[in-house]
């Protein structure tokens, strides 16, 4: 079963896409944190952070170097931005498909919520 994810590197379904190589996609959250909340998502559908393969290194950097890259495209890159990678429940995953959220564009405050 494909993840909504999937089908939007499929072009399936629509999503605001900004970036796409044959490794990853980047495209628009659809409920955005943040003035630039962007996802960068590698095209081979990867469930969560533990499922992640050695032989995977090379094209998991490449998030950063995409992430770089749309950050300055954004205008975002001098002001600073935030990268962030959630795993499973406590992580607050929601998407079964990992991916980098891309956000900045404002004071993004603590890194964490703070306990109750
Ligand atoms: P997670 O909580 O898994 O780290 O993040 C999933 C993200 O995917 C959320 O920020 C959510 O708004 C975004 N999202 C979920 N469904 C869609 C969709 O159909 N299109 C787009 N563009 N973003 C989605």
């Amino acid at each position: 079963m494909p993840t909504i994810f999937s089908k939007i590197i499929a072009r399936e379904i629509p999503a605001q896409i900004v970036y796409q190589d044959e490794q990853v996609t980047a495209f628009k959250d659809i409920s955005p944190q943040a003035p630039t909340h962007i996802l960068i998502v590698p095209n081979v559908e990867i469930p969560t952070v533990n499922d992640v393969q050695p032989e995977q290194e090379q094209m998991l950097g490449h998030l950063f170097t995409v992430a770089r890259q749309i950050a300055a495209e954004h205008g975002i890159a001098e002001s600073g931005y935030r990268l962030i990678i959630n795993c499973k429940e406590d992580g607050g995953q929601e998407v079964f498909h990992l991916h980098m959220h891309l956000l900045g564009g404002r004071r993004l405050g603590p890194m964490l919520a703070k306990r109750e």
